[in-house]
């Protein structure tokens, strides 16, 4: 099997897991209700998809 050559830097490390981070981050703001949510989830504010209800959402909040 491959083993890497060299130490990852640190620097190089952060850029790695700041990269999976910004993808946790990628939303875009319900077409319902307006909340960030992640794309191809369900909104976990309306719970509608695609202008779909999904979710039941108790309202007394
Ligand atoms: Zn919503």
């Amino acid at each position: 099997m491959g083993v890497p050559k060299r130490k990852k830097s640190k620097s190089k490390k952060r850029m790695r897991i700041h990269s999976h981070k910004k993808a946790i981050l990628a939303s875009r703001p319900c077409p319902k209700c307006g909340a960030p949510q992640l794309s191809h989830r369900v909104c976990p504010k309306c719970g509608t998809y695609r202008g779909r209800q999904v979710l039941i959402i108790s309202a007394d909040e």
